[in-house]
């Protein structure tokens, strides 16, 4: 069995990033990326703070805007029209989730397509599943990324995606799809999930819940990605995948942490950057 350093690869990836930033400030831009953030949920502050963390460490320029979550919603919707106005910022997200009071569809609707680089606008995920994509949502693209660097075969093979959220495994199944595995999705109506895991030669799990898959899920060989983040009661970090168990069948294993979080972040930048050479052409 081999783990799939994702760390280590996104490391790498930095590396390459962080020319393009260079290259890119060398013809007088810096890429944007602004985030906008409402009331005080701790998971959100943490993924707020590392984005703005590896934003600057690859030489972007980086705005949280921190507003209170009893904000309007038309004051939000004024908000992101003025950064989808502004050319110095490529990149504008709104830290989900929101408060009850402001609709979803809304703000995602408000962000413009070009800057979105969450790529969860109804526009990115429709030229998503239509075969021509611009923005696509980060953990599917960072998964992709680490099919890429490890040399995992995808046309043809059996792939089980388990999680059907928009964020994560509709967009996941379409890039699989896309590059020819033949691809199931699961949810938590599915009956006799083992046996379907078990037919599967990439297994990618997004279901948020602790170490549920076991060894007898998995097929001799596979490809197991865990996307999952759960903390236990003492704060310890721990996948949808039974680490221990899994990796005595898996071929390739995804571990938590480094595993696909620290990919997640560094697609988000990789798109920014390309939001800004692209405004350039
Ligand atoms: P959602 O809660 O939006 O979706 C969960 C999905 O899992 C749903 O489709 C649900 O089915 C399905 N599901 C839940 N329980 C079961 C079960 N017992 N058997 C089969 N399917 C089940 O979650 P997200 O997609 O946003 O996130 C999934 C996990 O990935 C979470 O732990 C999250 O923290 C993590 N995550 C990690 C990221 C990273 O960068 N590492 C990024 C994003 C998410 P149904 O639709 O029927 O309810």
């Amino acid at each position: 069995m081999k783990i799939i350093d994702g760390k280590a690869l996104a490391e790498t990836m930095q590396e390459k990033l962080k020319n393009r930033v260079d290259k890119l400030k060398g013809k007088g831009i810096q890429p944007g990326l602004a985030v906008i953030l409402l009331g005080e949920n701790p998971a959100s502050q943490v993924y707020v703070r590392n984005k703005e963390r590896v934003a600057a460490k690859l030489g972007l320029k980086s705005e949280i805007v921190r507003l209170p979550d009893t904000i309007s919603e038309a004051e939000l919707l004024d908000l992101i029209e003025s950064y989808n106005n502004d050319i110095s910022w490529h990149g504008l997200l709104v830290q989900l989730p929101l408060p009850p009071h402001i609709s979803e569809e809304k703000v995602l609707l408000a962000i413009s397509p070009e800057k979105d680089v969450d790529g969860f606008h109804p526009i990115n995920m429709g030229k998503l599943w239509s075969g021509s994509p611009l923005m696509i949502p980060s953990t599917p693209a960072g998964i992709m990324e680490m099919f890429r660097a490890y040399g995992v075969e995808l046309s043809g093979k059996k792939a089980v995606v388990i999680g059907r959220s928009n964020i994560v495994g509709k967009p996941m199944a379409q890039l699989l799809m896309m590059a020819n595995a033949t691809v199931t999705i699961a949810h938590s109506r599915t009956e006799n999930l083992s046996e379907l895991t078990r037919s599967a030669d990439i297994l990618v799990v997004a279901i948020g819940q602790d170490r549920f898959i076991k060894a007898e899920d998995v097929k001799a060989g596979a490809v197991v990605i865990d996307v999952g983040m759960n903390r236990d009661e003492n704060g310890k970090l721990h996948g949808d995948v039974d680490f221990e168990q899994v990796k005595e069948v898996a071929g390739l294993l995804t571990p938590v942490p480094g595993g696909v979080g620290p990919m997640t972040i560094t697609m988000l930048m990789e798109q920014t950057i390309r939001a800004a050479e692209t405004s350039m052409k």
